[in-house]
C-alpha cells in the first residue's frame, strides 16, 4: 500500500495548484519542499490578471503588492514611450492592470490551500532519487537539510509523483526527461524604496523595460509595495544554457546597475544588497513531459515551461499544475503531455518564432514594434493568453519591413 497516491516535489506555484487541485478532488497528497517556508525565489512577481481563474478562488487583495497600470519601454534608457495598460475610462472590473506579488507570500498563500484542501506539507525535505516499484515509485528524500542536519534520508511511496521542482530540480533527470535544456539566466535586485509623488520617473503603477541595455535580453524595473526590483535576464542567447557564458552575470549585473542610475537611485542604494540569480528554462519545443509508464509528471518550470519571448513562467507554472492533477485525476496520467501541448506549447511555437526576430533584431523591433502605443495593450493581452501570438511574427517583420523602406524613401534625394 502506497503512503500517498500522489507525491508532489516543489511547493512554489505549480507544485502548491497542483497538490490543491489533487487533494480536492480526493487524493491522498504529499507536497515536499526542501526549503523552509516562506522562502524567497528570484522573481520579478508579475502577472497578467486572468491568472486568477487558476487561484483556487485565492483573493487577489491578500497577494497583490501593486497594480501596474502603464509601462515605460526605453531603448538604451533614451527614445522612452511611456502607454497605459487599459483605455481611458475603464472600468476596474474589466482593468488589465498587472498584479504584482512578493514570491515569499504569494507562495506561501497558495500552499496554504493545498494544506486546507488536505495535502500534507512536508518541508525541509529534500528528494533525492525515485526508483519505480509495482505499485507505483519509492522516493529517497533527505529530511530536516537545514534544521535537522544529519537526519536518515527517509522513503516515500506513492502512486505518482509531479515534479514541480523548478528549474535546478532532480525529477526530470531521474526519468530520463528533459536531458538537454534550453537555459536562460536573470539576476534581480531588492532595492528598498519609498514612493514620493513628486517622482517623475519612479511610480507604484508603473513598470520599466529597456531592450538595449542588454545584448539578447532585457533589463526591468518592477515597483513593489517597498521596494524596486530591477532585474535583467539574457534570455535567447547563443549558448544553450547561458550559465556557461562566463561573462553573462557581469554583463547583467552592469545592465541592473546601468538602469538604477538611469532611473536617479542613487548607487550607494544598491551597495550591499544581495543579488540573486537564477536559470530560466525556456520553452524549447515539444518534448515528454511525463515518463512512459505515467507515473511521473513534470510541471512549471521542471517542464521547461517559459514563455520563449517574454520570459514569465508564474501563469504556465499554474496552469500546468492544475492540468496534471487533472490527468491523474481522471485516471490518465499518460495525457499529461498531450495536455500541456494542447493548452499552452501550441502558441509557444509561434512566441519562439516572434523571439528570434525580437532578440535578433532588437533594435528595429523597438523601433517600428514595442514603442507604437498600441504594443503595450498588445503584450498584455499575449501575456494572459487573451491573443495568440500565432501570425505576429509574419506582422512583425512586414512592419519592419515596411518602416525601412519609409526610411529609405526618406534619405533618397528629391529629384
Ligand atoms: C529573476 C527572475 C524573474 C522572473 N520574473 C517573472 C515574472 O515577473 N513573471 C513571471 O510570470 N515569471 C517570472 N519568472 C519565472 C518564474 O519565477 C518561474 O517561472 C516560476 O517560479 C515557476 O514556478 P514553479 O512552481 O515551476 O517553480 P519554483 O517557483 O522554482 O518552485 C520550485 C520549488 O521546488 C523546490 N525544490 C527544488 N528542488 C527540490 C527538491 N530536490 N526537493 C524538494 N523541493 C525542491 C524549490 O525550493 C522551490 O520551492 C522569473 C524568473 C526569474 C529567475
Amino acid at each position: 500500500m502506497a503512503d500517498y497516491d500522489l507525491v508532489v516535489v516543489g511547493a512554489g506555484p505549480a507544485g502548491a495548484v497542483a497538490a490543491a487541485t489533487a487533494a480536492r478532488g480526493g487524493l491522498r497528497v504529499a507536497l515536499l519542499e526542501k526549503r523552509r517556508l516562506p522562502r524567497h525565489k528570484p522573481c520579478g512577481g508579475g502577472m497578467p490578471v486572468p491568472v486568477q481563474r487558476e487561484l483556487l478562488g485565492l483573493v487577489p487583495e491578500a497577494v497583490i503588492d501593486t497594480r501596474v497600470r502603464c509601462m515605460r519601454h526605453s531603448w538604451c534608457f533614451r527614445e522612452a514611450v511611456e502607454a497605459p495598460i487599459d483605455p481611458p475610462g475603464t472600468p476596474a472590473a474589466r482593468s488589465r492592470a498587472l498584479w504584482m506579488v512578493q514570491r515569499p507570500r504569494f507562495d506561501q498563500a497558495l500552499v496554504q490551500r493545498a494544506v486546507a484542501a488536505g495535502a500534507t506539507l512536508l518541508e525541509s525535505h529534500a528528494f533525492k532519487a525515485l526508483q519505480p516499484t509495482a505499485a507505483g515509485v519509492e522516493l529517497r528524500v533527505d529530511r530536516g537539510m537545514a534544521a535537522d542536519r544529519g537526519a536518515a534520508p527517509a522513503t516515500l511511496r506513492a502512486r505518482h509523483v509531479i515534479g514541480a521542482d523548478g528549474a535546478a530540480g532532480g525529477v526530470a533527470a531521474s526519468v530520463g526527461l528533459r536531458s538537454s535544456p534550453r537555459v536562460a539566466l536573470a539576476i534581480e535586485l531588492e532595492v528598498p524604496h519609498r514612493w514620493d509623488p513628486a517622482d517623475p520617473l519612479l511610480r507604484p503603477d508603473r513598470l520599466h523595460l529597456d531592450y538595449g541595455v542588454l545584448r539578447r535580453g532585457y533589463a526591468w524595473v518592477f515597483p513593489k509595495a517597498d521596494h524596486l526590483n530591477i532585474g535583467a535576464g539574457v534570455f535567447h542567447a547563443r549558448h544553450r544554457d547561458v550559465r556557461r557564458d562566463p561573462g553573462a552575470r557581469q554583463r547583467i549585473r552592469a545592465a541592473i546597475e546601468a538602469y538604477a542610475a538611469a532611473l536617479g537611485v542613487d548607487p550607494s542604494r544598491l551597495a550591499g544588497l544581495r543579488a540573486h540569480a537564477h536559470p530560466l528554462p525556456f520553452w524549447d519545443g515539444p518534448e515528454p513531459l511525463h515518463s512512459p509508464d505515467g507515473r511521473v509528471l513534470l510541471v512549471g518550470d521542471a517542464a521547461g515551461l517559459i514563455n520563449p519571448l517574454f520570459g514569465d513562467g508564474l501563469f504556465h507554472a499554474i496552469r500546468s499544475g492544475r492540468l496534471a492533477a487533472e490527468a491523474l485525476l481522471a485516471g490518465d496520467p499518460c495525457s499529461h503531455t498531450a495536455r500541456v501541448h494542447d493548452e499552452l506549447a501550441s502558441d509557444f511555437e509561434a512566441a519562439r518564432r516572434l523571439a528570434r526576430i525580437f532578440y535578433g533584431l532588437p533594435g528595429l523591433t523597438y523601433r517600428y514594434g514595442i514603442s507604437r502605443p498600441a504594443s503595450t495593450a498588445v503584450a498584455v493581452r499575449l501575456l494572459g493568453g487573451e491573443i495568440p501570438f500565432r501570425g505576429l511574427g509574419r506582422r512583425a517583420l512586414r512592419r519592419i519591413g515596411r518602416g525601412l523602406l519609409g526610411e529609405a524613401r526618406r534619405a533618397l534625394p528629391h529629384t
